[in-house]
């Protein structure tokens, strides 16, 4: 076995370990990356990429959001249609004003992770270790230790950018799972959806069933979609759904599907992954360890996207690394700098977006607002005003709101 010693390790080349490493490609920090899989390779996921993705990216450096503006494994989406518990449908436009280019994107997540892995594989201070499975994390006084293949690396610090099931949380941390703070997520490739907005609209169908939850249908480049389904874990376990033979069931007999699906064709079985939602405020930080993206839980509680805020980690923890590396800190009082920032920045979303999963337990309100936006222009652009932005968002979970709409 040989010793390998980096000042930074590492778990993971998703979004928030490539958004790390790349943050930190002009320090003098050598870093180990370290994966179990090769890229490319499939995430299951809904592979929506919100304007948030793309603005993350930009400000991380201008050049890595416009190449990612030219990478063209990638369909445009320029909004929403939300499709209420009585089948009623609503489009919200949105525009990137940022940058110009479309609102937000679809594309396969074996192909933005294996664009994003790109930018991070050729780095100088960054050694790659593919098809390598982290399954022992000792924390030895001054030195973390992972064994890979025939190597034991050593770091003063390590990153678990693992996901979901996240073996550095596992052996230094302390989140666990709790199914109220937790999402089931399918989902299934398909060819030959019909009846897509124009515009690339993603689509998110709150069925009565599966509330507080949806069905998604997200169209992809080359005439695919990505069909999938998320719900609360809580409520999978308290009504006994069967979530496989639900999707199957809504997009053979749902009369707002059956039409859509007629001449579909599953490119795949069904596949689920779990998504830890950002509901709750855990503990992503200890002695000599940080946790980001789907391991620190931040996902959003409302739309189940967690890429943005995966990648806005990342950045997170460059800059506390940095600091770390120039003070010689890593304990755990120092790490919980990297935690106060994060939530600093995400809370106040995440919070209004679990008041808004909260929301979607009264299918009725919900029809209401469909009702009233469709009726209304002026309602309509508050709302895509709201949804775009975090202080007007607020106003969607108060009582107050509904009630002047009811009299408007
Ligand atoms: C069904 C579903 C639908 C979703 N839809 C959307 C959506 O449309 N838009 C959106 O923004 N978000 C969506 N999400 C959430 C999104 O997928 C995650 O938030 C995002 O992938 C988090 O990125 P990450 O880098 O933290 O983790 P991941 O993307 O999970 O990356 C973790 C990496 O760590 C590696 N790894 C794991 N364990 C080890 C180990 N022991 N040793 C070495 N390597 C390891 C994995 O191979 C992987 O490459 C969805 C999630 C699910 C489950």
């Amino acid at each position: 076995m040989s010793v390998k010693s980096f000042d930074l390790i590492i778990v993971g080349a998703g979004p928030a370990g490539c958004a790390c490493a790349y943050a930190l490609r002009h320090e003098p920090i050598k870093i180990a990356v370290i994966d179990k899989d090769q890229f490319p390779r499939d995430k299951i996921c809904g592979d929506a990429l919100s304007a948030d993705v793309v603005n993350q990216l930009f400000r991380m450096d201008k050049d890595l959001g416009e190449r990612f503006e030219k990478f063209f494994d990638k369909q445009e989406s320029h909004g929403v249609r939300f499709f209420a518990p009585n089948g009623n449908r609503l489009d919200i436009d949105f525009s990137n004003e940022k940058h110009g280019g479309a609102a937000g994107y679809i594309s396969k997540r074996e192909h933005f992770d294996n664009f994003f892995f790109n930018q991070i594989k050729d780095l100088e201070n960054v050694e790659i270790f593919l098809s390598q499975k982290a399954d022992q994390i000792i924390r030895d006084n001054e030195t973390i230790k992972v064994f890979v293949g025939s190597d034991e690396l050593h770091a003063p610090i390590i990153i678990g950018a693992d996901g979901a099931h996240s073996i550095v949380n596992r052996c230094l941390g302390e989140i666990k799972v709790e199914k109220n703070h937790y999402c089931a997520g399918l989902r299934q490739y398909y060819a030959g959806v019909e009846g897509f907005h124009q515009k690339g609209h993603i689509e998110l169908h709150f069925i009565k069933d599966v509330l507080p939850g949806y069905l998604w249908i997200f169209p992809l480049p080359n005439g695919e979609a990505n069909v999938g389904l998320g719900m609360l874990s809580s409520e999978v376990s308290k009504k006994k759904v069967n979530l496989k033979a639900k999707l199957d069931q809504l997009v053979s007999n749902h009369p707002l599907l059956q039409g859509r699906f007629k001449n579909a064709r599953a490119l795949e079985s069904v596949k689920g992954y779990g998504l830890p939602i950002g509901s709750k405020k855990r503990p992503i930080s200890g002695d000599r360890f940080l946790l980001l993206g789907d391991a620190a839980s931040l996902i959003d509680p409302f739309t189940g996207e967690g890429i943005g805020n995966a990648i806005r980690s990342g950045r997170l923890a460059a800059e506390h690394i940095i600091n770390c590396i120039k003070s010689k800190r890593f304990d755990a009082s120092y790490n919980k700098g990297y935690e106060k920032v994060v939530y600093h920045k995400m809370w106040n979303e995440l919070r209004l977006s679990r008041g808004l999963q909260k929301l979607l337990r009264f299918p009725r309100l919900f029809n209401f607002v469909v009702r009233k936006a469709n009726k209304n222009q002026s309602v309509k652009l508050l709302l895509t005003s709201m949804l775009d932005n975090v202080d007007l968002k607020k106003e969607l979970v108060k009582p107050s709101f509904y009630l002047k709409l009811l009299f408007s």
